[in-house]
């Protein structure tokens, strides 16, 4: 392959983005492409492989695990895979191959055949086809193509035919290898402006002209097929000025080119990104002899899951194909059959099926996503892969399984990814609301939960709806990967064709949105752009809904309640907390309790915020913003007196004001955490935040106060900064208003003495925000300390209590040394830290946030997710230093980070105490600190072992 140049095949449909192109370029091939021995090829048959289900890296998911359903002596197609080290190589040196690979392929195609029985384009004999398949190291759905049947042409299928004494079966696969063959690697598809696939066209109109009818493929004759090829490659001919390929190794590599292509192609790119897949992973290539599910009503093709992968049940679910080749089952050109009947169609392969169902959950220890086709009764299997599941699924898989002794209960706690526990806790239909609403139409409950919006019938139209912030549902016959950023925009798909291993579904499951597909009482008309069900009539932008549960299709918008899980926790409902759904995840969070080294706070601001936390299992409040308290009814009035004031003792009164509604707040909040911790931070916003800006509101003001109108312009401009991020604010208040963080201390002790009085256990942690200096420090705590003197002898109580500071500017993680000497612990304000660290203000970010992604300057957004390499090394330097002066300074995180599940496992690394976040984050939180405390565990382990 190498001795051919780089454009014997137009391998790629569109060139991809320059940015895409260099960061496969990073990658570290030099190495391999230079030392000579480098095994390309990794062959598997016949029970045995040269790969194994731990090389993903670089066999791509699928290709390790057909090599390892080989070992375990499943029925597996030989075949081998090109690995991915190619796909590197061709991007690093202008689409071409390494010199070796011909050779090994040729030696991996000679193992073919002498398993098979049959030749690589043999115009004699049985001859050998392959199916040439793409293979990420995780799957990427609808993102690569895969070419059946190659090795035909009008020798070959001859042959085919006199073989199997089977004309119609072997023109079925010409026919469908120069369509697919045509589409993927010679681009023959869809121009601007036309509405469906060109081969498609042709065989509509061929199925018209000869039957005035809508036929399915399976009932074509021979004849029909041999029209059909001969009106395909005059197609192909047409669109592409050359005739179809007939040597079958051309074929081949143009496959395998077309594959490498594809995974610079605009939707894998855009998948990639959703999914933070590094373009340098490459793919790899699995070229395997095929098995035939088109040869009649013995044959079939299948997809399936072990258990229930939108709800969990330990129930064989899946759909199939009698006499068809399996793109045929997710193309949704037929109908498929619910797997359930399979037993009575095909009993023998049907029973070895349950039986390979039991071995692979065995040998995985997971739920599988199985590709199966069957030829004249014979089982073949040729994929398995761990299955893409909902949050639902998730937890109800992790739990029977750790009772059915497949799996530990830490492991039961790795299966539930942090970042899809949300959907446990996101809105179910109002039950009121449904009973009262008519259901329109039933579909396929493909990705629980419910959903309401405007439905929008293409992607495109979605996307800027979304934008606009309208609550969109994205309504398609059926999706394709084309749709992919539609349904990301979408609150929720409902497609009226299709079954629940569609595109639509997969891709729901996959980001947990709310799908309903294959309704069939669903009517799209994509020219008028309406959607009818059951008569009603609706146009772009009116409201519909659907319960992803269900399946159920409902006109207008429906009333959303909490789930289960949060009704249960948050208000005690009896019903809820006897569900499933329910009992699982207290069961989880248990045992995350048992697992977890840190601990997570929450960042409430009231008493109900942090009763709600607490019911998640916080253990106490890592940030309260008072300013929040101040906005509330008449308090922002006494504020305002207190930013307008001029002199000292004025500015006194108004804050004497203040204190007694703090004061109530902090008891609110110290009664309800029953001796748990509470930082709270003093008063942290610029002043002008305060104050009102329009004209009307002014003039209000001035007229409340007694004042001139002109006094408050006259204020407000004076507070006006240039850059406010870097201004007034923080501990500056405090050195400038000393007053005020007297008042603020007296209204947080004043409240703890209270409350301590009434035997309830306080522990108030006085937080001084934006300390960059030791000095700004010292200053702030001084009152504090002061304060909490006077009022402990006032009261004649005593409590516990302490100063610290949050570390949110640079200077202060690099003097954390210095800092330490007086603060008795630190909590990294990361919001901040990564503004003042990066020197982007987030709230102006989003005018380059898009070009910044697109361009992998961010890897992620740096305000939801930590920058590790960056403001990480600051926290990691003030761990290091405030350990240095204070071994046992507390240490935690209060940023938005705090709940953000990569985030908080970086927090477990470098040795935080706790994690905060608000109160329904909670749970994701310390699912995730469980699992990075887990994962420790094994590493630890396993380096011992070594
Ligand atoms: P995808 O990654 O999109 O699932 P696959 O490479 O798995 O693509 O191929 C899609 C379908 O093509 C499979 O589900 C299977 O039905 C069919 N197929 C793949 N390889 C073979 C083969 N060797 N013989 C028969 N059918 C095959
Ligand atoms: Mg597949
Ligand atoms: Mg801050």
């Amino acid at each position: 392959m190498a001795t051919k140049k780089k454009a014997a095949q137009p391998a790629a449909k569109k060139t991809a983005p320059k940015a895409a192109k260099s960061a496969v370029k990073k990658s570290a091939v030099k190495k391999t492409a230079s030392s000579k021995k480098v095994k390309y090829v990794y062959t598997w048959g016949a029970g045995k492989a040269d790969g194994n289900g731990g090389m993903k890296a670089l066999l791509g998911g699928k290709g390790a695990n057909l090599a390892e359903m080989t070992r375990i002596g499943l029925p597996v197609p030989p075949g081998f895979t090109i690995s991915t080290e190619v796909c590197t190589y061709f991007y690093d040196n202008s689409r071409t191959y390494p010199v070796s690979l011909q050779a090994e392929m040729e030696a991996g195609v000679k193992n073919m055949e002498k398993i098979m029985g049959a030749k690589f384009g043999d115009a004699k004999g049985m001859p050998l086809l392959v199916a040439v398949r793409s293979g990420a190291r995780d799957s990427m759905p609808g993102m690569m193509d895969t070419i059946l049947n190659l090795g035909l042409n009008d020798e070959t299928v001859l042959s085919l035919a006199a073989a199997t004494k089977n004309e119609r079966f072997a023109w079925d696969c010409y026919r469908r290898f120069i369509q697919m063959y045509g589409d993927v690697v010679l681009g023959v598809q869809k121009a601007e402006g036309e509405d469906h696939e060109p081969f498609e066209v042709v065989i509509e109109t061929f199925k018209h002209e000869t039957y005035h009818k809508d036929i399915i493929d399976s009932d074509l004759t021979a004849d029909d097929q041999k029209e059909l090829v001969k009106r395909f490659k005059a197609l192909v001919k047409e669109r592409t000025g050359k005739g179809f390929p007939t040597n079958p190794w051309d074929q081949l590599r143009g496959a395998a080119g077309a594959v490498f292509g594809s995974w610079m192609n605009d939707r894998a790119i855009v998948y990639r990104r959703k999914y933070n897949i590094p373009a340098a992973w490459g793919t790899a290539v699995n070229v395997q002899a095929m098995v035939y599910g088109n040869t009649g009503e013995t044959s079939g093709s299948g997809v399936a899951f072990t258990r229930d992968p939108a709800n969990g049940k330990n129930e064989f679910w899946g759909e199939y194909l009698i006499n068809a080749q399996g793109e045929d089952v997710v193309a949704g050109v037929r109908t498929p059959e619910n797997v359930s009947t399979l037993k009575a169609a095909l009993p023998k392969p049907y029973a070895e099926l349950m039986k390979v169902r039991t071995i692979l959950e065995k040998h995985f220890t997971d739920v599988q996503d199985i590709e199966f086709t069957v030829q004249e009764g014979k089982l073949f299997m040729l994929q398995t892969r761990n299955g893409k599941r909902t949050a639902a699924a998730s937890l109800k898989f992790s739990m029977d399984m750790v009772k059915e002794k497949l799996i530990d209960w830490e492991t039961a706690i790795l299966r539930n990814p942090a970042e899809q526990l949300e959907q446990l806790l996101a809105p179910i239909f109002d039950l009121a609301d449904v009973a009262k609403a008519k259901t329109l139409a039933t579909g396929l409950p493909a990705g629980p939960g419910a959903a309401s919006g405007k439905i929008y019938l293409n992607a495109e139209r979605a996307v800027l709806a979304e934008a606009r912030g309208e609550k969109v549902l994205l309504v398609r016959t059926e999706t394709s990967p084309e749709d992919l950023r539609g349904m990301i925009a979408a609150e929720g798909i409902l497609t009226s064709k299709g079954g629940v291993s569609s595109h639509a579904a997969l891709v729901a499951r996959q980001m947990g949105k709310v799908c309903v597909c294959g309704a069939g009482g669903v009517e799209i008309d994509y020219d008028k752009k309406t959607v009818t069900a059951a008569g009603k009539v609706f146009k772009e932008g009116d409201f519909m809904s659907i319960d992803g549960t269900s399946g159920k299709v409902f006109g207008g918008e429906l009333k959303t309640a909490p789930s289960e899980i949060i009704s249960g926790i948050v208000s005690g409902d009896k019903a809820a907390m006897a569900t499933e759904k329910f009992k699982g995840f207290q069961q989880l969070m248990k045992w995350c309790e048992q697992a977890t080294r840190m601990s997570v706070r929450t960042n409430a601001d009231t008493p109900e915020q942090t009763r709600i936390a607490l019911a998640f299992g916080a253990k106490g409040i890592g940030l309260t913003r008072t300013e929040h308290m101040f906005f509330e009814g008449d308090r922002i009035d006494a504020m305002r007196e207190m930013i307008l004031a001029t002199t000292l003792e004025a500015r006194k009164a108004a804050l004497s004001k203040l204190l007694p509604y703090q004061r109530e707040d902090f008891t609110g909040i110290f009664t309800v955490l029953k001796g748990l911790p509470a930082t709270i931070r003093l008063l942290d916003p610029p002043l002008h935040e305060f104050l009102p800006h329009s004209k009307e509101q002014q003039n209000d003001l001035a007229k409340k106060l007694g004042v001139k109108v002109e006094t408050i312009i006259q204020r407000v401009s004076d507070l006006h900064e240039f850059n406010p991020m870097l201004g007034h604010r923080g501990c500056r208040l405090g050195i400038a208003y000393p007053e005020i963080t007297e008042m603020q201390a007296r209204a947080i002790f004043e409240a703890a003495a209270d409350v301590a009085k009434k035997k309830i256990k306080v522990k108030p942690e006085v937080m001084i925000p934006l300390v960059g200096f030791k000095k700004e420090f010292d200053l702030q705590a001084e009152i504090v300390h002061r304060v909490a003197k006077e009022v402990m002898s006032e009261k004649k109580v005593k409590f516990e209590y302490q100063v610290g500071t949050m570390i949110e500017v640079p200077r202060g993680a690099l003097t954390a040394d210095q800092i330490a000497e007086n603060a008795e612990f630190f909590s990294f304000g990361t919001n901040d830290l990564t503004q003042t660290a990066l020197g982007i203000s987030r709230d102006d970010m989003g005018a380059f946030l898009l070009p910044y992604v697109e361009n992998d300057v961010f890897a992620k957004n740096p305000f939801a997710t930590l920058d590790t390499t960056g403001v990480g090394q600051l926290i990691e330097t003030a761990v290091a230093k405030g350990r240095q002066t204070r071994p046992d300074i507390k240490l935690g995180i209060c940023g938005e980070h705090g709940g953000d599940p990569d985030s908080v496992v970086f927090c477990h690394n470098v040795g935080l105490a706790y994690v905060s976040c608000s109160p329904y984050r909670v749970p994701v939180a310390r699912l995730a600190a469980a699992q990075a405390a887990i994962l420790e565990k094994r590493a630890a382990a396993a380096a011992k072992k070594k």
